[in-house]
């Protein structure tokens, strides 16, 4: 099976772009960070503070069932012990439990493992901070996608307000300070690009041309696979 991992920070497009290059290979589109934010979507709603008590939302995450479906069209569902929360994981309170519950090593073990089941059943496009690095340190392709900490909050804020959610620039910019800081410090699995990853800046590019590149540069790397 093939195995196309995609890290980089918060906000650099990685789902959206992972989703279409995904769609054009034929492939399965993971995202790995909506697991992590049913997981904290799971303890906010069952009041537990992640920050103050990691202990207790290690344990409740121990017990929760999060699946991974796909509707006819082939976007990730996410499922919490059997619900469907798709539509429940992109607010800025469970962005910030998601950051928060990803430093939990119990919580990454658990979740890993899934990745990992999903990964060796398909030809997979995964995207997260770790997966090169830590999920599938043997994938094919290595590709770390960013952008500046500006263009990044400007684009999310783009799609907060697309979704209804309106939140100044200051905030959202501060909101992906800290949770760059938190992936890029925390003692396991941390956002780090991998030795043999490949950089990809999309400051200044459309949408379109950072799916052209993606898609450029995967398919270089497997026919350099192949020869
Ligand atoms: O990718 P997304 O922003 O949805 O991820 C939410 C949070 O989950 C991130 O801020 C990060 O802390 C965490 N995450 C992680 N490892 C992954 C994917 C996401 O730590 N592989």
């Amino acid at each position: 099976m093939i195995k196309v991992a995609i890290d980089g920070p918060s906000g650099a497009g990685k789902s959206t772009v992972s989703k279409a290059v995904a769609k054009k290979l034929g492939y399965v589109y993971v995202d790995t960070g909506a697991m992590y934010r049913a997981a904290a979507l799971g303890c906010i709603c069952g009041d537990v503070d992640i920050k103050k008590n990691p202990k207790a939302a290690a344990e409740m995450v121990s017990y929760m069932n999060i699946d991974i479906k796909y509707s006819e069209d082939g976007s990730q569902l996410i499922f919490l012990d059997r619900e469907n929360v798709t539509d429940h994981i992109r607010t800025p309170e469970v962005s910030i439990g998601a950051s928060d519950i990803s430093k939990i090593p119990e919580v990454r073990l658990k979740l890993v493992e899934i990745q990992r089941r999903l990964g060796n059943l398909n030809n997979v496009i995964m995207d997260g901070r770790d997966i090169g690095t830590y999920v599938f340190p043997d994938a094919d392709v290595k590709i770390f996608l960013t952008a500046s900490p500006e263009e990044r909050a400007r684009r999310r804020q783009k799609e907060l307000l697309e979704k209804g959610q309106s939140c100044s620039f200051e905030e959202v910019l501060e909101d992906m300070r800290y949770r760059d800081e938190n992936d890029s410090t925390r003692a396991f699995a941390p956002l780090v690009p991998a030795e043999d990853s490949i950089r990809i800046e999309t400051d200044g590019m459309s949408f379109e041309e950072s799916v052209q590149k993606v898609l450029d540069t995967i398919k270089a790397r497997l026919e350099e696979h192949v020869v």
